[in-house]
C-alpha cells in the first residue's frame, strides 16, 4: 500500500478509456525522416517547420558558444546569469519582429507565465479565446484577474463580452493564439485590434505556430497583417520553427523593462544555455538572409494538401502548413495512425479531449525539410490506408 496508489488507479483508468498516451523514443536528430523506436519513419508530426532543428549553421553556432561560454549560465539572469549572447538574441529578435524590445525566457510556455500574471491582477479582466493554448490558460490561472472566455475566433462574441464587462474592469486584456495548432486556422487579428481599440483593451498574441511561418521571412502573424503598432504584446517560441528551445516576449521598452523586474520565471528560473541562445541567434540570421525555407514550407504544404484533397480527404479549415486529415471517429483515427505507422509514416491521431468529441483527425505537420517525393509517398500511403479503412471509396 503506497500513498500514491491513487495515481495507479488514475493511470489504469486512462488505459481503459483509451486516453493513455504511450510516448515514443526518437534516436538521432529531427528531420524529414527520423528513427522512432529503432525504425526509420517519415516525420509528419514535429514542429520543425523550417528544418532548423538540425541545420549546420545552427549546430555550428551552438558548438562555438559552448567553447566561449561553457554549457550553463550559472544563475538566474537577474543575478549573474545574463550573458552577452542573451542580450544579442533579444536585440536580434526585437529587430526581426519590428518591436522596441524583447525578453527571452526558457520556453514559450514560461513566456506566457511570465507576462500574463505580471501585467494583470485584481480588478482586471482577461478575454481569452476558448481554444487558447494550455500555457495561456495557466498564465491566466496564475493571475488574480477574472477570465472571460469568448467563442473561438468570434469577434462578435468578443465585442459583446467586452461591452457587458467593461464597467466592471479596471483594465482589460484580450489574449489569443496567432495560429491554432489543432486546426491550423488563424486568429482574426485585424478585427480583434479594432474592437480592442474601441474598448481600450490591451491585445496579446501568442504566435508559437506563426513564427517562422507567417509574414515576411517568417516574422509572424503581426507582420502578416501589418499590425506592428497595434498589438501590445507578442509571445513567441524558439522551439518550433526556430528549431531550438526557449521563448520570448516582444513589445514596448516599458513592457520589457517591467517584465525583467517582475516576471517570476525570469527572476526565479535560470535562463537559456549558451548553446540554445547562440543557435537561436543563428536561426534569426538565416531568416534575415533569405526566405527560401519559408517559401519551401508553404509550397510543400500546398502540394500535400492538394494531393490529399484530390484523393477525397477533408483537410478541415486550415490556412497554414498544419494539415489535419479529418476522420471524425476516435477509434478510426487511432487505427488510421497505426496503419500509417506500420507503413513507415509517423503522424499522430488527435482525439478528444484535445479536440471536440467526433472531431478526431490525423494531424500532419509539414516542413521545409520534406521533399516532394516524401509527400508523394505520404499521399499514396494515406490513400491506401483510407481505402482499406473505408474512409475513401
Ligand atoms: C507550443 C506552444 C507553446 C509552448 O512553447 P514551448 O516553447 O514549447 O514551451 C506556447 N503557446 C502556443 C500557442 C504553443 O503552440
Amino acid at each position: 500500500m503506497s500513498k500514491l496508489d491513487f495515481l495507479k488507479e488514475e493511470l489504469e483508468s486512462l488505459q481503459e478509456t483509451g486516453l493513455f498516451n504511450p510516448i515514443r523514443t526518437i534516436d538521432g536528430p529531427q528531420g524529414a525522416y527520423f528513427t522512432v523506436d529503432g525504425r526509420r519513419m517519415l516525420n509528419l508530426c514535429s514542429n520543425n517547420y523550417l528544418g532548423f532543428a538540425n541545420l549546420p549553421e545552427l549546430r555550428e553556432a551552438a558548438h562555438r558558444a559552448i567553447d566561449v561560454y561553457g554549457v550553463g549560465p550559472g544563475a538566474v539572469r537577474s543575478i549573474s546569469g545574463t550573458q552577452r549572447i542573451h542580450i544579442e538574441l533579444e536585440e536580434k529578435l526585437a529587430e526581426f519582429k519590428h518591436a522596441e524590445a524583447c525578453i527571452v525566457l526558457q520556453a514559450g510556455f514560461t513566456a506566457n507565465l511570465a507576462v500574463i500574471p505580471t501585467i494583470t491582477g485584481d480588478g482586471d479582466i482577461i478575454f481569452s479565446d476558448e481554444l487558447n493554448h494550455a500555457s495561456i490558460i495557466d498564465g491566466c490561472r496564475l493571475s488574480k484577474a477574472r477570465v472571460v472566455r469568448y467563442a473561438h475566433n468570434n469577434v462578435d462574441d468578443l465585442r459583446a463580452k467586452l461591452q457587458a464587462e467593461k464597467a466592471n474592469a479596471r483594465r482589460m486584456l484580450i489574449v489569443t493564439d496567432g495560429v491554432f495548432s489543432m486546426d491550423g486556422d488563424i486568429a482574426p487579428l485585424p478585427a480583434i485590434v479594432d474592437v480592442a481599440d474601441e474598448f481600450g483593451a490591451m491585445v496579446m498574441v501568442d504566435d508559437a505556430h506563426g513564427e517562422g511561418v507567417l509574414g515576411k521571412s517568417g516574422r509572424g502573424i503581426v507582420n502578416h497583417f501589418g499590425l506592428e503598432d497595434r498589438v501590445d504584446i507578442e509571445v513567441g517560441t524558439l522551439s518550433k520553427a526556430f528549431g531550438v528551445m526557449g521563448g520570448y516576449v516582444t513589445g514596448s521598452k516599458t513592457l520589457i523593462d517591467y517584465l525583467k523586474q517582475r516576471g517570476r520565471p525570469f527572476l526565479f528560473s535560470t535562463g537559456l544555455t549558451p548553446a540554445d541562445t547562440a543557435a537561436a541567434i543563428a536561426a534569426v540570421d538565416v531568416l534575415l538572409k533569405s526566405d527560401e525555407r519559408v517559401v519551401k514550407l508553404w509550397d510543400n504544404a500546398a502540394y500535400f494538401r492538394k494531393g490529399l484533397n484530390e484523393a477525397g480527404f477533408d483537410t478541415g479549415k486550415t490556412e497554414t502548413p498544419i494539415t489535419p486529415v479529418m476522420l471524425g471517429d476516435e477509434k478510426l483515427a487511432s487505427e488510421f495512425s497505426k496503419e500509417l505507422y506500420a507503413r513507415g509514416i509517423f503522424a499522430s491521431a488527435i482525439k478528444y479531449p484535445t479536440v471536440a468529441r467526433g472531431k478526431a483527425r490525423i494531424r500532419c505537420m509539414l516542413s521545409a525539410a520534406h521533399e516532394k517525393a516524401d509527400l508523394d509517398f505520404a499521399v499514396a500511403t494515406f490513400v491506401e490506408v483510407g481505402k482499406m479503412l473505408g474512409v475513401l471509396k
